[in-house]
């Protein structure tokens, strides 16, 4: 579901989709646009009621309502940018000719490890599970600029991620059928809000661990470059601080600019830290509620004397069990280890 260069819609297609959505009447052969545009559209585009649009420059007579979209014309920075400012959110459902039936024992025992306890699994029963994938847009900022998109999906019935399923979409197995979401979808996504942010956070750090590798690199470099100059620099003004003849007043007046090194080197290292680190902004792009068929298995687990049932979701997608979040970080957790309360926690957040 993540844009190639198949699916990329070019920029012609792209303008004849926005002027439908926002109402224009639009008519169009293969190579150009037609258009009739409503005020309010017209307003924000700049444009004329009536307008042509193609991707090359058209004939000299059309050129007062002929509008050119290539990549980084006007019209379509317009578009794009008015695009941009609401966040699409798309719903669908997944359609699978089959799901896996039996062999959850053997799953759970491949994929999880309880910590003290022992399950087993009670019952199986088919449900429809319910994710919601989410995709930000990072900027990266230091010295220099790093941009990209990310995309996580979560489980809307445990809060977790689901680390596998945004890649697992993408070698298919099933049908998708494109759904109006659910009118409370926002009201599912919005408690998940801060658990995004620290995912997303999380898995930022894997893959700009290469652009903090270099703004490092050329941090340290920069900084034994300053050092190396100051250095020399004190060494040349301590020396001519020998050479005879040297007034009183001349000489105190060097003996301040080298006595003032260290608090100017100081002043330039800090300098340097601000141009090197790297803030990191991030923005919430689309959105897509997903309902697909799952597995609910239900697991009576011993913990010591005491038993307590535990639910797993078993995810067609990824065909795997989704690993379930820690109850305290909510981090996604294969090891599984239990508090004092009986919660499911991680390693970290066991005591
Ligand atoms: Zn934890």
């Amino acid at each position: 579901m993540r844009p190639d260069a198949d699916t990329r819609i070019q920029p012609l297609e792209f303008a004849r989709r926005f002027l439908q959505l926002h109402d224009a009447a639009v008519e169009n052969d293969t190579s150009a646009i037609e258009a009739l545009v409503p005020q309010r559209l017209r307003t924000l585009l700049e444009v004329p009621e009536h307008i042509r649009i193609s991707e090359d420059g058209g004939d000299a007579e059309d050129r007062d309502y002929h509008y050119t979209v290539t990549y980084g014309t006007p019209i379509l920075e317009r578009m794009i940018g008015n695009t941009l400012k609401t966040i699409p959110i798309a719903g669908c459902r997944l359609e699978f000719d089959y799901i896996k039936n039996g062999g959850f024992d053997r799953l759970l025992e491949d994929q999880l490890t309880f910590y003290g306890a022992t399950a087993a699994i009670e019952t199986v029963a088919a449900v429809t599970a319910e994710y919601v994938q989410v995709s930000c847009r990072y900027t990266a900022l230091s010295d220099e600029q790093k941009e990209g998109l990310l995309t996580m999906v979560f489980n809307t019935d445990t809060g977790g991620v689901v680390p596998a399923m945004a890649e697992a979409f993408d070698t298919g197995g099933f049908r998708t059928a494109f759904t109006r979401p659910d009118t409370d979808i926002k009201h599912k996504i919005t408690p998940l809000a801060e658990k995004m942010e620290q995912t997303a956070r999380g898995l930022l750090e894997d893959r700009l661990a290469m652009f903090h590798a270099s703004m490092n690199r050329r941090f340290q470099r920069d900084i034994a470059n300053l050092e190396e100059y100051y250095s020399s620099l004190e060494a040349e003004m301590q020396k001519s601080l020998e050479k005879p003849g040297l007034s009183e007043s001349a000489r105190s007046d060097r003996q301040a600019k080298i006595n003032a090194i260290p608090a100017e080197l100081a002043r330039k290292k800090e300098d340097l830290l601000k141009k090197y680190s790297i803030k990191v902004r991030l923005q919430l792009a689309a959105a897509m509620y997903i309902r697909t068929p799952a597995k609910k298995i239900a697991c009576r687990l011993s913990i010591g004397k005491q038993r307590r049932q535990f639910f797993l979701t078993y995810n067609p997608v990824t065909r795997a069990i989704d690993p379930p979040p820690c109850t305290i970080c909510k981090k996604p957790i294969s090891h599984i280890h239990f508090n004092s309360r009986l919660e499911a926690v991680c390693y970290g957040c066991r005591k």
